[in-house]
């Protein structure tokens, strides 16, 4: 079978591997379709040290069931289905409270030495997979992971009911959190994002107001909104100083700023103001498998627009071209797609 494989900084080659056989309590599932992160874009480029060539890249997948294991019993071949891309201990704390993705024994589709979906076939254990309702379309599927991501972040900000709310970044992620803050009912929502494409983007998918924080001053912006005391809720999708600044200037005494973003390792932020303001800044990563299922349900139900996400479709073998033009031209490219007919 054909594998998209990052061998070493800024090369990913496509390769020839043996296709997997399915362990008894497995599942082989023929892989369909594969969103690129802007994890792996980094990755791929060995700035994060979490990608440890060589190593079959991809977390955000769909396909369908090709042949099953032995002792595995919930799945035929035909079905279509998704995955909770962890794979986790099942015994710790975490794994035992439903939090299995802070177990720390896990490991990762497509991360560190795990090998992951950029392929024609991947084997994985059939607890993990979840089917694909009919109306989700294979693509749709693979943005369930993403989605997943800012559900978490969503719900770790608590009740959003009549809360003024900034996102801060509008990639694929904070794109995500702005439609699924949208269905948790508060009372404006407001993104903070340079790129003009992704501020109309944001427009179109709910933001009531976007600024561009290298042009206007966001304090005086915010007061324009009638949040001239701050907002009460922050999401950070980026990962950079600036950008977390921003989530925190932003806040109120007392407000929340969750921390999706993780770009840079190391960052700068005024202590002092998170101090004598009293904020609270939550760290969110990845999501629970219950989370990972109600993502699905939200787009099942149509509760989220995909379509304007994803700006390029291309197949496998196209792989290597795309993670060059997103490493060399991320501003006109968004959720890129690597189908398997
Ligand atoms: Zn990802
Ligand atoms: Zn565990």
């Amino acid at each position: 079978m054909k594998a998209l494989v990052y061998t070493a900084p800024g090369v990913l080659q496509l390769q020839e591997r043996p296709v997997p056989e399915p362990g008894p309590g497995d599942v082989r599932i023929q892989v369909r379709a594969n969103g690129i992160c802007g994890s792996d874009v980094q990755g791929y480029l060995g700035k994060t040290g979490r990608r440890i060539p060589p190593l079959v890249m991809g977390h955000e997948f769909s396909g369908q069931v090709d042949a099953v294991g032995a002792r595995a019993s919930r799945f035929k071949p035909g079905d279509r289905v998704i995955a909770y891309p962890a794979l986790t201990c099942g015994r710790c704390p975490d794994c035992q409270s439903g939090l299995q993705h802070r177990c720390r024994y896990k490991t990762f589709l497509g991360a560190m030495s795990q090998d992951g979906s950029m392929a024609e076939f991947i084997c994985l254990p059939e607890q993990l997979l979840l089917p694909l309702p009919a109306p989700v379309s294979y693509e749709v599927g693979a943005l369930t992971e993403p989605l997943a991501v800012a559900w978490r972040a969503v719900c770790q900000a608590g009740d959003l009911a009549g809360k003024t709310v900034l996102i801060v970044g509008a990639g694929t992620i904070g794109l995500l959190a702005l439609q699924a803050v949208r269905l948790k009912n508060p009372s404006l929502v407001l993104v903070s994002e340079i790129s003009p494409a992704r501020s109309e983007l944001a427009r179109r998918l709910g933001a009531d107001d976007v600024v561009n924080p290298a042009q206007t001053s966001l304090p005086a912006w915010l007061a324009g909104h009638g949040a001239d005391a701050g907002i009460d809720v922050s999401i950070e999708a980026v990962g950079l100083s600036r950008t977390a600044a921003q989530a925190l200037d932003a806040l109120k005494p007392g407000g929340t700023s969750v921390w999706i973003g993780n770009h840079q390792r190391q960052i700068e932020c005024d202590m002092q103001r998170i101090v004598t303001r009293e904020l609270t800044i939550r760290g969110t990563y990845i999501y629970s498998p219950a989370q990972f299922a109600q993502a699905l349900g939200l787009l099942a139900d149509g509760k989220i627009q995909t379509d304007p996400l994803i700006s390029d479709r291309l197949c496998l073998a196209e792989g290597p071209e795309a993670f060059r033009f997103l490493a060399s031209d991320p501003e006109n490219h968004l959720k890129v797609m690597l189908l398997n007919p």
